[in-house]
């Protein structure tokens, strides 16, 4: 080997200095994510760049490093606190080493994937009134990455870029009108170099768009509005005119109508179709909507749109005439199926109605509709008029009806996964009995709740009338492969893996991993409160992680009454990283190595494991008895360290006095180490 000489030490110094800007921009990762890099994320394995990791939205991993065989080691690796309250819905987008998520309030963190540590915090402050517009809790679904940037859909109707690498806003766009009840609860996504985002608020009576908007500058690309406007207005488009045929009386306008964007799209860049999925009416009843009838498109359907132009393509609409908030806007899944033999590219849905539908995704055309819940509102969906047939009553045009599935849905925002080893489709399903009733002497009231039904039928929600499960459906054969069920509903959106494995969070606290092929459950793990959200996987440091952000909250965790509150959910959100423990336990070589290998203890660490630690766990952790974790003790408490610990001033609380065995000087070694903890256990603020 050739001796270094001061020569080429200069070169090779020269070599570090030309790499420097590549070394910076690596602190923020997503420069790197472009067209072509979403285009084939499916291949960057390592990484979760899009809401469903790819365009497709399968939000299959192929990774298997955890597999069937090994997910019992699997362990938290890190956790990190949002210290937020209500429902956490994000699905994180991992990028070289970086997480990007959201909690309520459409806040937004980066935290280092490897460790949990926070990078940045971005806090949009939505105003705290604009609760009063949100259905279903202040709820945010996550973000899109791209070119250095991050995108985020704020309650209260922005659209925020942020850079990357400090979370500092670059540009924000009002994309709503704010005097109207709009709010945006779903994710961006990154289509073709535009990001397409839309909007909720069909409870209170708006117009349902999806807008296209440009990520360097923030400027509208096109919007399509999915339902009729005023008709004397001229027409925004060739669709919009012949859907209004399908409307009926002179008002349907004036309630808004509906339709609205709010969750669920894919892109098949092939076809160059984005697909988007509209929810329901607005009002919710038909009745007072279009009063002499009609399909009132597009309210609850799939559309398939030009993604340069926003241009409808094809239309499939899952509930003609929707009455019972049965959205069209759950997950859609894109996915290469053969039946009867023949190969057909399609689209697949499990919309709140309790039908699972596969459709061509180039036409549009019904391939084949089977109920995955009971059903009572409709026999069947004929595959003749590609219709559903009303069962008689249902509609509770004269009076009272129970349905089943509810508004709930037999299947809601949390989105399901596609395996393609084993063909199935992991659907976290639920079964709510619903009670819908038309509001006496409904009234039309702008900018307010305007379902037109009666919301006393509430009541009905017990924990014996509810119950979810997680099923493994059949996509082919449109059957049930596997379930497992849970007493409760709302539970958590699912991943699927190369691994054999599906992960599921469930309203109950428990984060779930299951064998793909058959459902036994192999290993389980605790949220420390309700997980509604669903789970992504990546690999860093050469390991692989599952990541799931939990938090209690939603449409049902708010509204579930009794049923909800059997959950027994604490507040509190966190993005949770697990990955796996050692395969055996270490040597007693090793446990040597390990305490005589960190060096001297400290007093402050030894005096805490002597006297404390019995109680309140070795490292301070506490073990989840009732006892504080004293890691996350707060500065009151801390101020009253002594008088607590020396004067026994929480005695009541099973706290005594150790002014015997210790002194002041010992709290203040214990109080240090403490603090330590506190420092390795929070982010940075
Ligand atoms: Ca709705």
């Amino acid at each position: 080997m050739a001796r270094l000489s001061v020569g080429s030490v200069r070169s090779v110094l020269f070599l570090i200095l030309a790499l420097l800007p590549a070394a910076a921009s690596a602190a923020n990762p997503t420069t790197a994510i472009d067209d072509a890099r979403l285009l084939k994320a499916d291949s960057d394995t390592a990484n979760w760049l899009s809401h469903g990791r790819t365009y497709d939205e399968q939000r299959y991993s192929p990774l298997d490093q955890i597999n069937d065989r090994n997910v019992k080691r699997l362990h938290l690796a890190w956790s990190f606190e949002t210290g937020l309250t209500r429902g956490h819905e994000a699905t994180p987008i991992v990028v070289d080493g970086v997480i990007y998520f959201t909690g309520s309030w459409s806040v937004v963190f980066a935290v280092d994937a490897r460790t949990g540590k926070q990078i940045w915090k971005y806090d949009p402050e939505v105003p705290k009134s604009y609760a009063a517009k949100a259905c279903c809790d202040v709820v945010n679904r996550g973000v899109a990455v791209y070119k250095g940037r991050v995108f985020v859909g704020t309650f209260d109707g922005r659209l925020v870029a942020l850079d990357a690498a400090t979370g500092k806003p670059l540009w924000e766009k009002v994309t709503v009108d704010q005097s109207k009840p709009y709010s945006i609860t779903g994710a961006p996504r990154i289509v073709k170099g535009k990001i397409i985002i839309g909007n909720g608020g069909g409870e209170f009576g708006v117009r349902g768009f999806v807008s296209a908007y440009d990520p360097g500058t923030g400027n509208l690309f096109w919007r399509t509005y999915t339902v009729p406007g005023d008709p004397s207005l001229p027409f925004e488009s060739d669709a919009l005119e012949k859907a209004s045929a399908t409307w009926t009386g002179k008002d349907y306008w004036k309630f808004g109508g509906g339709g609205t964007v709010w969750d669920s799209m894919a892109f098949d860049p092939e076809l160059d179709l984005l697909y988007v999925g509209t929810g329901n009416g607005s009002p919710w009843v038909r009745h007072v909507r279009s009063p002499d009838g009609g399909d009132n498109l597009f309210v609850s359907s799939i559309l398939a749109l030009k993604p340069d132009t926003g241009q409808l393509v094809w239309y499939y609409q899952t509930t003609p005439g929707d009455t019972w908030d049965f959205t069209a806007t759950q997950h859609m899944i894109l996915a290469d199926l053969k039946i009867d033999g023949q190969p057909h590219k399609v689209i697949m849905q499990a919309p709140k109605n309790g039908f699972f539908y596969v459709l061509d995704r180039e036409t549009g055309k019904l391939l084949s509709a089977e109920n995955y819940v009971e059903v009572t509102w409709a026999k069947e969906v004929s595959m003749k008029t590609g219709r559903p047939v009303e069962v008689p009553g249902q509609d509770f045009k004269d009076g009272l009806a129970l349905v089943k599935p509810t508004a709930f849905g037999g299947h809601n925002w949390q989105p399901m996964s596609f395996n393609p080893k084993t063909g199935l489709v992991y659907i976290p399903a639920q079964e709510i009995l619903g009670a819908y009733r038309r509001e006496d002497n409904y009234k039309f009231n702008p900018g307010a709740w305007n379902t037109g039904t009666d919301f006393n039928v509430y009541s009905l929600l017990t924990p014996e009338t509810v119950a979810g499960h997680l099923l493994a459906w059949d996509p082919v054969k449109q059957k049930e492969a596997w379930h497992h069920g849970y007493a409760l509903p709302w539970n958590g959106g699912t991943l699927s893996t190369g691994g054999n494995l599906v992960f599921q969070g469930t309203a109950d606290g428990r984060f779930v991993a299951y064998r793909a092929n058959d459902g036994a459950q192999l290993w389980e793990g605790h949220g420390g409160t309700g997980i509604i959200a669903a789970p992504v996987t990546y690999k860093v440091g050469g390991q692989q992680y599952v990541a799931v952000v939990a938090g209690w909250g939603g449409a049902f965790g708010l509204a579930g009454g009794e049923a909800a509150r059997s959950a027994n959910a604490t507040p509190g959100g966190r993005l949770l990283a697990f990955n796996l423990g050692p395969s055996e336990p270490p040597s007693a070589d090793a446990v040597v190595k390990m305490i005589t290998g960190k060096g001297p203890t400290k007093d402050g660490e030894r005096l805490y494991h002597k006297y404390c630690a019995v109680c309140h766990g070795a490292g301070g952790i506490a073990g989840g008895a009732g006892l504080p974790d004293l890691r996350l003790l707060k500065a009151q408490t801390l101020d009253a360290f002594d008088d607590i610990v020396l004067k026994g001033s929480l005695v009541e609380n099973g706290m005594p006095a150790f002014d015997k065995a210790i002194t002041a000087g010992d709290t203040k070694l214990i109080r240090g180490y403490l603090d330590e903890r506190r420092k390795q256990t929070l982010p940075q603020q």
